[in-house]
């Protein structure tokens, strides 16, 4: 069983190339507020779909084909095991919020079910014993088996951490002997299409301690841009991160998960070792996603081909991909970035990423699901080749539900951290901390409101340590109290107000942070967004839908901004929201009608009735009747 420390899915306790160290596992508990309530639909609603959805899309019957325990055909994509692993991941963390008989006994089936299909020299994936036997590890670039077996790993790292039990980890370190016997200098040379493998394998090394899984992932890391993949469907070594060795990659291109998901590992590998010169790589690779091709939402990728970044400023706001994983791939390589380096702005997009990118994949009652995040729909509940506005239950790729229901059960691993000094506060939420020998209490309304109030229940006495609480880069102001004075000097945003002092049970820390709604406009090189402006409050980016708008299609509404906008609570809109009042015009199209194109000057201008404009947050569109839906509004500066 369980013996001292124990970490959430990253541990940097130990880790030589981190500024701030995670917290125990137990360190810091949401228990209420925004978050809480999205945890609590995520155990309440999510899992117990996931594994529903897990038995009817053939997850678990390809499990018991593999493991001689009935008969049939493979169902699903290659990575079918993959979403079983996720949602173990997820009902591990969640077991650690609140344990539970029946989540732990469903484990305990599905944990037994994986033993019985790992074959006697270790190997795991259904679909390769069922579907392709005797051509295993035949086509790295598709057939996602180190992929799936990275996935098992966190799975099993996870089950430890949260509940203490080695079960998962003995299947999944048989299978990492295995892949070792295949893999590495000397044997196999190289690398997965689909990264994943390395983040897991350097997770691997911080629970156990073994070099040679640290060694494996930075193999695996290194063998990309040496032509070793081999040719892809979409004809390009970018596509999968092969165009350019690692270390001298300076943009983020191709498929945006893979992009991301190998980031993390390659800034995993930099905590371990320390490496200076590959994270400043990877710096300048952040920084070309942040500053070319990020949406305001935080979601990445913009091409539906190949799901796949796009050029600079290419960001299509109705095509965008912007698959849910991106986003979670892009919080877990922030994340990292953050523990190595202690910069804001990567807390500031794990903010920003996780209210808007992230919380619009999945409906607010939890049962279904977004795999692409346009921000601009026209209402079709479907389309081919862009997002619809409707969520499905499943996916016939559903690598986005379960990967939402691991990060919202391990979301507390993200709050705050640890340093020499004291402790960091990065995200604000309901929530307890106890750590280094402090205990808060964390109290807000965020992000509704924005008033956070930090109560010291219990510190040792001794010196003085420091409180280093985020001020969000997006904040127009905001100032800090210590036990009702305020404090001098203005919090800057985007950076970390450091409180230091000799704390004492009682005393009570509060930041306020402005949430007046504000306007927001896109770099001029940006196509889709000329012209247009879009709402924001607090850290949530706010889109028009449809059903607050009836007899005005949303495509011919225009926002006035030079008027104010106004933020209203609305207790029984959409579990409760704050919206946002603007004044604009309803533009009158029809002197356009039959013609799409006329000759500058040659018509008056078009009639226009002003118009009240309600807007909702992004993260909570398309959970009423399917309707047009835009995050970017054209604007009309001057008043008729
Ligand atoms: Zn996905």
């Amino acid at each position: 069983m369980m013996t001292g420390a124990t970490a959430g899915p990253v541990d940097t306790a130990r880790s030589p190339g981190a500024v701030l160290k995670t917290l125990d596992v137990r360190a810091t508990t949401i228990d209420g507020g925004f978050w809480g309530e999205r945890q609590t639909v995520n155990r309440q609603k999510a899992l117990p779909h996931g594994v529903r959805m897990l038995e009817t899309a053939g997850n678990l019957d390809n499990l018991r084909i593999a493991a001689g325990r009935t008969t049939g055909r493979f169902r699903g994509r290659v990575f079918m095991d993959s979403d079983v692993y996720k949602w173990l991941e997820a009902v591990a963390w969640e077991m650690l919020r609140a344990p539970s008989d029946e989540l732990r006994a469903q484990c305990e089936t599905l944990i037994e079910l994986v033993a019985a299909a790992q074959g006697d020299d270790g190997y795991i994936n259904s679909h390769y014993t069922v579907a392709e036997p005797g051509r295993r590890w035949t086509d790295l670039t598709h057939g996602h088996e180190l992929y799936c077996a990275g996935h098992l790993i966190q799975a099993a790292i996870a089950y430890r951490r949260a509940i203490g039990d080695d079960l998962l980890l003995a299947i999944a370190k048989r299978y990492v002997d295995n892949i070792h016997a295949v893999f590495g200098p000397g044997r196999r040379v190289t690398a997965d299409g689909h990264a994943e493998i390395e983040m897991a394998l350097v997770e691997l090394y911080r629970e156990t301690g073994e070099r040679r899984h640290l060694d494996l992932a930075t193999f695996f890391l290194d063998q990309r841009g040496r032509d070793r993949i081999g040719p892809n469907r979409y004809d390009s070594p970018a596509a999968y991160q092969d165009r350019v060795p690692v270390r001298d990659a300076t943009t983020v291109e191709g498929h945006a998960v893979r992009a991301l998901y190998l980031a993390t590992g390659v800034a995993d590998a930099c905590l371990e070792t320390g490496d200076d010169a590959l994270l400043k790589t990877l710096t300048t690779q952040w920084e070309d996603m942040v500053e070319r091709k990020l949406y305001l939402t935080g979601g990445v990728g913009a091409r539906h081909l190949a799901e796949a970044f796009g050029q600079p400023y290419e960001l299509p706001n109705d095509l965008a991909y912007s698959e849910t994983c991106g986003a979670i791939a892009s919080v877990m390589w922030s994340w990292r970035m953050l523990l190595a380096t202690g910069e804001a702005r990567y807390a500031d997009l794990i903010e920003r990423t996780l209210f808007n990118a992230i919380l619009a994949g999945v409906s607010l009652d939890g049962e279904r699901y977004f795999y692409v995040n346009p921000l601009a729909s026209d209402g079709e509940p479907e389309h081919l080749h862009r997002g619809g506005c409707r969520r499905k239950p499943w996916h016939l790729v559903a690598c986005c539900p379960p990967n939402v229901m691991r990060l919202l059960a391990s979301l507390a691993h993200y709050v705050a951290t640890r340093d020499a000094t004291g402790l960091q506060i990065h995200q604000y939420a309901a929530a307890r901390i106890v750590a280094s020998g402090i205990a808060l209490r964390m109290d807000t309304k965020y992000p509704w409101a924005g008033d956070v109030r930090l109560h010291v229940e219990a510190a040792t006495t001794g010196p003085a340590w420091t409180l280093a609480l985020r001020v969000p880069d997006w904040c127009t102001s905001a100032d800090v109290r210590i036990n009702g004075r305020s404090i001098a000097g203005p919090a800057a945003p985007g950076e970390y107000v450091r409180l230091e002092r000799a704390w004492a049970r009682g005393e009570v820390d509060e930041l306020s942070i402005s949430m007046v709604p504000r306007l927001v406009e896109a770099h001029p090189r940006i196509e889709s967004t000329r012209g247009c402006v879009a709402i924001e409050r607090g850290p949530l980016v706010y889109c028009l839908e449809q059903a607050d708008h009836p007899g005005a299609p949303i495509a011919d509404l225009a926002i006035d901004t030079d008027a104010r906008l106004e933020s209203a609570w609305a207790p029984d809109l959409l579990g409760g929201v704050a919206v946002v009042h603007a004044s604009g015009w309803e533009v009158d199209a029809s002197a356009w009608r039959h013609r799409l194109y006329r000759p500058r000057g040659t018509a008056p201008r078009a009639a226009r009735r002003p118009a009240a404009l309600t807007a909702i947050p992004y993260c909570t569109w398309a959970n009423r009747e399917a309707g047009a839906m835009r995050v970017w509004i054209p604007r009309v500066e001057e008043r008729s």
